[in-house]
């Protein structure tokens, strides 16, 4: 079946999330277990860990279907030493966040080379990275997001992603999240059948469907290939309602987090209650 949810609010501890998740309607969540603008934060206390597992088994959510997302600040291709190594301390935490909350994976953003490192550097520099907190964490895999290609933004291109995965030594622990509206502002068409089939097979090809862990579903503001990331509510943007019923009717999407970051949480068991429909249709 679909797992569809969208990234909740975790105010008031980690342990309200899935609370949130279960109010509208959700079978999937994503989430920050830490504040996403902040560089440091308090450790999670025992009530955050026991009452999230706790509100998770109580609503049916199982770790393969949340999909935590870290912070913002975090590069982890950043060209700079004292960069790099605030990115990785913290990238550490949320990883042993991660685990402590009994979670499978960590969703994140590669990383962004800011005019000072080529993108192969950069790329390389985001696998090393990723190899040093697997080696000092034991459970929680690294699934990586496509971007939109803003500004220096890296992985807009599959080739990035799989440069990555290539140089992971622990092919075990990594993993991919496709977010819609990046892969169309990054110039992957999705929006007629032949179109979103030519994607999906470009992406099999290049990465591998066994990568692909988890999606974000977002419409959105901007035209193909625009290279901007501006994330629309499901049918209001340039991509429509169709792409979404592609993947609700596609079996290659069954059982992994199907989350929308669509910017009015108001409609959220609307978008969800929507997308069900066409699940349940094809
Ligand atoms: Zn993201
Ligand atoms: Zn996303």
């Amino acid at each position: 079946m679909k797992r569809i949810g969208a990234h909740v609010s975790a105010s008031g501890g980690v342990e309200n999330a899935p609370l949130h998740a279960n109010e509208i309607g959700a079978l999937a969540f994503a989430f920050f277990t830490r504040n996403q603008k902040r560089w440091k934060s308090k450790p999670l206390t025992t009530n955050n860990v026991d009452g999230f597992k706790q509100n998770c088994e109580k609503f049916g959510f199982k770790p393969e279907h949340i999909l935590p997302h870290d912070s913002y600040l975090i590069n982890l291709g950043h060209p700079e030493n004292d960069g790099l190594a605030k990115s990785r301390e913290a990238f550490l935490d949320e990883f042993q966040r991660c685990e402590q909350l009994g979670l499978k994976y960590l969703n994140f953003h590669p990383g962004s080379h800011l005019h000072k490192l080529s993108p192969e550097k950069c790329l390389g520099r985001i696998a090393e990275s990723i190899n040093i907190t697997l080696e000092k964490t034991e459970t929680v895999m690294a699934v990586i997001e496509n971007t939109a290609g803003q500004g220096t933004n890296l992985g807009f291109q599959f080739e990035q992603l799989a440069m990555i995965i290539d140089r992971v030594e622990n092919k075990s622990r990594v993993g991919v999240c496709l977010d819609t509206c990046h892969t169309y502002a990054a110039g992957y068409d999705l929006k007629s059948r032949q179109a979103f089939e030519d994607t999906l097979s470009r992406f099999d090809a290049i990465i591998g469907f066994s990568y692909l862990k988890g999606m974000h579903l977002n419409d959105s503001k901007k035209e193909l290939a625009s290279r901007v990331d501006r994330h629309e509510s499901i049918g209001k943007g340039t991509l429509g309602l169709e792409p979404f019923q592609f993947i609700m009717a596609d079996p290659r999407f069954e059982e992994i987090p199907l989350i929308l970051e669509t910017p009015n949480p108001d409609i959220w068991a609307q978008e969800i209650e929507l997308l069900y429909g066409y699940a349940a249709e094809a």
